[in-house]
């Protein structure tokens, strides 16, 4: 997403309003015409145009270094000397997790697996870049967020065997044909730039860095939002162990893009969100706020969504150590393919499977391929952030996430009934001499055999995918201005505001 004809980005790419101070001397005592909190893949963009637009722009980040653009110095010993960390080399992609690291949440900030780093999920995720088609803004974002408001930037072989040459897929450029997610096959593509991990840091980072009205403060973790009935004066913030306030300036704004499990959170911390939760947290003391200064709203946190994901295990006859060739002849993730399931009422489900090289739980012999099978788009299940029941209130997702519709589990089954019935007839017992064989689920089994599998809890169902969204949605929580809607100045631009 690079421009829009919409208010918000309007806003950002106002001329300078008041006078842009440089943002120098002593941070914490200035005045900011924004505060951005979350230096994150959406508020690294945010702050990059604000402070384009001549704003006195702050973006606190509460976690430290990642790439080595930023100073990130984890990396293996073969690395050293390079200037490179382990988050530049997009081949170390795994290595970030098998590893102890700096750059992930503790478990007080977020109840889920992510990022607090420089970058957020942007500098630790697989970098798979994929442009939306058309329909998902069209058909799930008001006025404003259509696709004409827009415009964008711009086991393999064994894989399309099964897919299109059985299953009848076309062969696509994916991101060339962007707007047909419908029965497509293709190579997956990445966001890296000259061999190295892309995404805000590398781009929109280094061209606000040069700004003089741009400040980035790491180590700084902003608890709350101080306003008093929605007019916010700035936001309150922990920085080296000690509690700073830090100031907006008149007219200036407060943005969250902390993530979309952390801004409903922050939102939540500052008196703004479901009446339950600010009565619970008000009980236990835990934030200033208090019946008289708050912003009740119950769609803060309302429709969080992570993609329903199963892993499916699959063995190919090709034995990489002999021939080297097989499922093990590519890199990791190296093709990707969409369909529609199309619903009685006129509506329809999106489905994604990406195929990657190595296997999983029990799965890992050098046959073994995963195949991750995702409901991307018009989905009925979503749930909501809630805050922990231990005294620390932290933000993570309500029960019942993945499959509370049974229509979501009826469309992900019948996508991969769909695809299994272009396999050879096989058993994990009998594999087939070619092609490919499923081990963990059986390729005659039927829909309803498939959505039962599919909706058990195991290693390869069920499962957290960490692909967090849609908890503070445009139209519900955020008006097409990205303003929390019941306040003046406060807004969420980030993964929250997004519809699946
Ligand atoms: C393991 C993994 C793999 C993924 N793979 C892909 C992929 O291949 N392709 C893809 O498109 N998507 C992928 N995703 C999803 C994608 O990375 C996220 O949807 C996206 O990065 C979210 O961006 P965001 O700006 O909403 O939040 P984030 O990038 O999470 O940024 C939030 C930032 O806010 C900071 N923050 C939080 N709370 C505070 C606070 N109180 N004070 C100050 N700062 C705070 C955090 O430290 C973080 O830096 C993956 C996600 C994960 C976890």
């Amino acid at each position: 997403m690079r421009s829009s004809s919409n208010t918000l980005l309007q806003f950002l790419n106002l001329a300078v309003l008041g006078a842009a101070l440089p943002a120098t001397g002593d941070w914490t005592t200035q005045k900011y015409d924004a505060i951005i909190v979350g230096a994150g893949t959406a508020g690294i963009i945010v702050a990059d145009r604000l402070s384009e637009a001549g704003k006195k722009t702050l973006l606190l980040e509460l976690g430290g270094a990642s790439y080595s653009i930023t100073g990130g110095e984890e990396k293996p010993a073969w690395l050293d000397g390079t200037g490179l960390s382990r988050v530049d080399v997009p081949g170390l992609y795994s290595t970030i997790f098998s590893n102890p690291s700096d750059m992930i949440c503790d478990s007080d900030i977020i109840g889920g697996y992510g990022a607090c780093t420089v970058g957020g999920n942007s500098a630790i995720n697989a970098g798979l870049y994929f442009q939306p088609p058309d329909s998902d803004w069209d058909d799930f974002h008001p006025d404003g967020w259509k696709s004409a408001d827009y415009y964008l930037e711009t086991a393999f072989d064994a894989a399309k065997e099964w897919i299109v040459d059985g299953a009848g897929f076309k062969d696509v450029g994916i991101n060339d044909e962007y707007n047909n997610k419908d029965n497509v096959f293709g190579r997956t593509e990445y966001n890296y730039i000259d061999g190295q991990r892309g995404g805000s840091t590398r781009t929109y980072l280094q061209s606000a860095l040069k700004r003089s009205n741009f400040r980035l403060q790491t180590g700084a973790r902003v608890k709350y939002i101080n306003h008093v009935a929605g007019k916010a004066s700035g936001v309150t913030a922990i920085v080296d162990g000690k509690t700073v306030e830090i100031s907006a300036a008149t007219g200036g704004r407060v943005v969250l893009s902390a993530g979309a499990l952390a801004s409903p959170g922050l939102l939540m911390h500052s008196g703004i969100g479901p009446m339950d939760t600010l009565v619970r947290m008000a009980a236990a003391n835990f934030t200033p706020y208090t019946v008289a200064n708050w912003v009740p709203q119950p769609a803060v946190g309302e429709g969080l969504f992570d993609n329903p994901n199963t892993f499916i295990q699959m063995s190919s006859p090709e034995d990489y150590i002999k021939s080297r060739s097989g499922t093990y002849a590519f890199a990791s993730q190296s093709s990707v393919f969409w369909g529609f399931i199309d619903h009685e009422d006129g509506t329809k489900g999106g489905c994604q499977g990406t195929i990657a090289s190595t296997g999983h739980g029990e799965f890992t012999d050098n046959h073994t391929i995963t195949l991750n099978v995702y409901g991307t788009s018009g989905m009925a299940t979503d749930g909501r952030v809630v805050l922990s029941n231990d005294g620390k209130f932290v933000p993570g997702a309500s029960e019942g996430i993945y499959y509370k519709d049974p229509r979501d589990a009826n469309d992900i089954a019948k996508f991969i009934y769909n695809i299994f019935q272009a396999l050879p007839a096989s058993t994990p017992d009998q594999p087939a001499k070619e092609g490919l064989t499923p081990l963990n689920m059986n390729q005659n089994w039927t829909v309803a055999e498939i959505q039962k599998y599919i909706t058990t809890p195991s290693d390869y169902a069920v499962g957290a995918v960490n692909h967090w969204s849609s908890s503070c949605r445009i139209g519900k929580c955020v008006d097409a201005d990205a303003t929390v809607i019941g306040t003046q100045n406060i807004h969420v631009i980030d993964a929250s505001i997004i519809a699946p």
